[in-house]
């Protein structure tokens, strides 16, 4: 159990041009502003793009800045100079809350980036980049993906290490089209992926008791700290996915993670909807022990 001081709440940080960002893709209708407000812009946020090689080949560094020069098409999106800035600065972000136990808000999430590969809206893995920086520091990690979509960016950077825990909880059969229950790991990572794999409208009592098995899988590994990749497409207004999970299923997540684990942190994942915010606040509600605020 978490002591929930105000020292120990988790804050939402964001960088002040995030927040006055959009999102890249073909759904960027959905614009930061909301986290454009003193409370949560930090002036803190280290420098991302030199944490970058701790999980990502130089050659995929250069290529995804190569192409944000040349406004490439990559990763399902139509990129500009400014989105390495902001996909760096998203990284920087991450890693400051993983030191300070925050909701780091980004842009260009991560989970579906791998070493050498940027897809799906993500050109780097900013919550496995900072995972890789814990395991550096002998600490080990537990990341729970919360996002509708399977992470497979992250499964693939840590699939035959032992040093990761990783639980993916997400729609069957939705893009990427990976995360079957038999993806387990490899080598010495065998039994250090979990995959669970959602059927369409499964709601919040399933996506609870999916967390729960989870947990009873992180609690087991003993994790020094847990690095949440908070999505919320599978909302039930989500034009993505179909997993039909409400407000009061991410406070529900949130508050039953705080009362198992006592060093979290969490990085924004995908959300498509313009409830995304609320979602966001739920969450942080719930880890914070909060009263449901809507
Ligand atoms: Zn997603």
């Amino acid at each position: 159990m978490r002591d929930i001081s105000d020292r120990h709440k988790m804050q939402i940080m964001v960088h002040s041009k995030v927040a006055l960002s959009k999102r890249p893709g073909f759904l960027g209708e959905f614009s930061f502003k909301d986290f454009a407000r003193e409370q949560f812009f930090r002036r803190d946020i280290p420098n991302g793009e030199k944490f970058l090689s701790l999980v990502h080949t130089e050659r995929h560094i250069r290529k995804v800045k190569k192409a944000c020069e040349v406004k490439a098409h990559l990763a399902e999106m139509d990129l500009t100079p400014e989105c390495y800035e902001i996909a760096c600065l998203g990284v920087g972000t991450v890693i400051l809350a993983s030191e300070e136990g925050g909701f780091a808000i980004q842009c260009m999430t991560g989970h579906h980036a791998g070493r050498e590969s940027a897809m799906g809206f993500n050109l780097f893995n900013s919550l496995a980049i900072a995972a890789q920086r814990l395991i550096n520091q002998g600490k080990r990690v537990c990341i729970i993906d919360i996002d509708g979509h399977h992470g497979n960016g992250t499964q693939d950077i840590f699939y035959d290490t032992d040093q990761v825990l990783f639980c993916s909880i997400h729609q069957k059969d939705a893009f990427p089209g990976t995360g079957s229950e038999k993806e387990i790991g490899k080598g010495k990572g065998i039994g250090y992926t979990l995959n669970i794999s959602l059927p369409k409208n499964s709601g919040d009592d399933v996506f609870i008791e999916a967390l729960k098995k989870a947990i009873k899988k992180a609690v087991n590994f003993k994790p020094d700290i847990v690095g949440m990749y908070a999505g919320f497409d599978g909302y039930h207004a989500d034009k993505l996915l179909e997993l039909n999970y409400s407000l009061k299923g991410f406070y529900e997540c949130g508050k039953i993670i705080s009362q198992t684990f006592t060093q979290i942190f969490a990085s924004l994942g995908g959300g498509y909807h313009q409830d995304l915010t609320k979602c966001i606040f739920a969450f942080v509600a719930g880890i914070n022990q909060e009263e449901y605020p809507y």
